[in-house]
């Protein structure tokens, strides 16, 4: 194909901005899909994570347009989730398309995540046109959010298409603006195949499915190619691209992009971001930019019922076929007998994992507390990373601990800032800038993740009454007085429930750890000590009073199916709790005991 007829976009936008809506009308506008088989969020990434059990991250499909000067463009929409724990991937995917399509909803203007995707796409050095959609709704405000646009982000924003995506008004001028405003790409077809790595997915019937986009050179079905970072080569069994359902197609050339099958097994052997090249001819050298996703958030994931656990590992199994960027190692506590130790890329991934686990694979789970990676800097000079709080080493062999910190960006409407940087602050956040956009505030932070993992969006969303919008990116390590706080129930350390804090914020989060498991315990026949401790050292403590009747007292000793019911109720009950030492905890105390309010 010319490359002038050629155009390779991506679509950015806040969540519920309109971006699934707006790929619809152009999928439909077009009749790349037949009125019948149209279908409400065709492309959404989420729906087919859903359908095909995997984790998408780059979805594309590919559109003929006939323009008004009278030619056939082909144009590829790539299109992203999104999502803050999947930045790597979207700015590799960023990568292989020219422009962008920046949605904004002009009733709501710009947002966190709307700031996040468009600096990708700059950093890309897209071509970025603005498109303001449902204006179809009174509350519209298309000229403010123009302004916005311009004082916010600092693009131009006076030619921004107005749409509603909802009734298709002005979705023919964004086709239009798609061939006229973004730039065909560049790419020599007479050279040795360079071909990008853009995301890959595990089929049930094909194998690993491997989205590429073509720099330079001809690929076509039958090549033997290889991937230039793992090494790994492969003869192409088919070569297609999605419409958005996949059609074989004999070659790719230069600017185009498409989809590969190798008889590849597992997703892990395709790495976002590798360079694909002929085996016999390749090209001198690989694209730049390349590193594996890196898991920042970990927790402990244990069935509830200890027979549910080859289940569970089997259920892992099939998960990390399929997502290269979950982990998970065995991990056996004292308290919860064995389970998993498993790696996240953020939280909505680790909410991901977890639903799927215990919906799709019917397993009852006990989450502990999500934690990030730490670097203990030991006094013999050894650096240790520390994964998970219940490993950390005597006190006294440490010299010094380093958290991981992050930028997060959180856009407000003004009347709830100050509820915002109380928060922050209350978090050791340090506000890094504090900038107007209209009525709404911008605020940088710098945080410790440790703070934010847990349940920072919760209460920012609570606190704001739903109208704050958050992002962040990692920015690194740094040194800080923190250490392991211990929970020990009747009088022994329940490993699942140790945390890493602040050392000048333990009392405070260990008074009201006491407090919460006081409440979430229920009463034995005998009082039970609840303490926190830092090394040896008690720091908080509270006493659940001992029960002084058993359930079935009252009944006289005379109802016998009255008694037998309560017998069974109790029982039943008991599955939720995970006996310790003589003392039973349940299920649902892991998690809540940690909950800040
Ligand atoms: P995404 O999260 O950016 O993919 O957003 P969606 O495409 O899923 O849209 C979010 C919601 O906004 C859905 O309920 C859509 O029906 C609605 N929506 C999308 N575009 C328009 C529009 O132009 N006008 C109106 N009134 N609603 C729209
Ligand atoms: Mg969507």
């Amino acid at each position: 194909t010319d490359l002038s007829r050629i155009r390779n976009f991506s679509i950015v936008a806040h969540i519920d901005h309109g971006k699934s809506t707006l790929a619809d009308r152009l999928i439909q506008l077009t009749g790349t899909v037949a009125e019948r088989d149209m279908q409400e969020q065709i492309l959404d990434a989420m729906d087919i994570e859903r359908e095909r059990g995997i984790t998408i991250k780059a979805n594309t499909v590919r559109i003929e347009y006939p323009a008004q000067d009278g030619e056939t463009y082909i144009l590829n929409l790539i299109d992203t989730p999104g999502h803050v724990d999947f930045a790597y991937e979207v700015s590799r995917s960023m990568q292989a398309v020219e422009g962008s399509l920046l949605v904004v909803d002009a009733t709501q203007g710009v947002e966190a995540q709307t700031l996040a995707n468009v600096y990708q796409a700059i950093d890309a050095d897209h071509e970025i046109v603005p498109v303001l959609n449902k204006i179809d709704l009174p509350a519209a405000e298309p000229d403010r959010v123009k302004e916005q646009i311009e004082d916010v982000i600092g693009i131009d924003a006076q030619d921004a298409i107005e749409i509603s995506a909802k009734t298709g008004l002005g979705i023919p001028d964004v086709l239009e603006a798609i061939v006229t405003r973004l730039p065909a790409p560049k790419g020599d077809r007479d050279a040795p195949l360079k071909a990008m790595l853009v995301d890959s997915y595990y089929d049930p019937y094909l194998g690993v499915v491997v989205l590429i986009r073509v720099i330079d050179g001809v690929v076509k079905k039958g090549d033997r190619v290889r991937m230039m970072k793992t090494g790994g080569t492969y003869q192409i069994d088919k070569l297609g691209v999605f419409r958005p359902k996949m059609q074989d197609i004999p070659e790719l050339g230069p600017g185009e992009i498409g989809f590969l099958t190798a008889s590849i097994k597992q997703v892990r052997d395709t790495r976002v971001g590798d360079t694909i090249t002929h085996e016999k001819k390749q090209c001198q050298t690989a694209l730049p930019g390349f590193k594996p996703s890196q898991p920042v958030v970990f927790c402990g994931l244990f069935p509830v019922d200890t027979n549910d656990f080859e289940d569970l590992r089997d259920a892992i199994e099939k998960l990390a076929l399929n997502d290269a960027s979950f982990s998970s190692e065995m991990e056996t506590s004292a308290a919860l007998g064995f389970g998993f130790r498993c790696g996240f890329l953020g939280l909505l991934h680790l909410e991901v994992i977890r639903d799927r686990l215990e919906r799709e694979y019917d397993i009852d789970l006990i989450t502990t507390a999500p934690s990030v990676i730490y670097h203990l800097h030991m006094k013999d000079g050894e650096v240790v990373e520390l994964h998970n709080p219940a490993d950390m080493p005597d006190q006294t062999l440490i010299d010094h601990v380093e958290e991981p910190r992050i930028k997060a960006t959180i856009l407000v409407p003004d009347e709830y800032l100050g509820d915002v940087l109380t928060l922050c602050h209350d978090r050791r956040g340090e506000q890094l800038d504090l900038t107007y956009a209209g009525t709404r505030a911008m605020v940088v932070y710098d945080l410790p993740l440790n703070e934010v993992v847990f349940d920072f969006y919760d209460r920012l969303k609570s606190v704001t009454k739903g109208y704050a919008s958050f992002d962040y990116q990692m920015i690194g390590y740094r040194a800080d007085n923190l250490v392991k706080m211990q929970i020990l129930v009747n009088e022994e350390p329940v490993d699942a429930l140790s945390i890493m804090v602040h050392r000048d914020r333990a009392e405070m989060r260990g008074r009201a750890m006491c407090e919460k498991l006081k409440e979430l315990i229920p009463r034995h026949m005998f009082k039970i000590p609840i303490q926190a401790a830092i090394g040896g050292r008690v720091i908080a403590r509270e006493t659940i009073a001992a029960l002084r009747k058993d359930v079935t007292a009252k009944c006289y000793g005379g109802d016998a199916t009255r008694k037998k019911k309560l017998l069974e109720k109790q029982k039943a009950g008991k599955k939720k709790m995970r006996q310790f030492g003589k003392v039973e905890i349940p299920q649902s105390a892991f998690i809540n005991a940690l909950k800040m309010d």
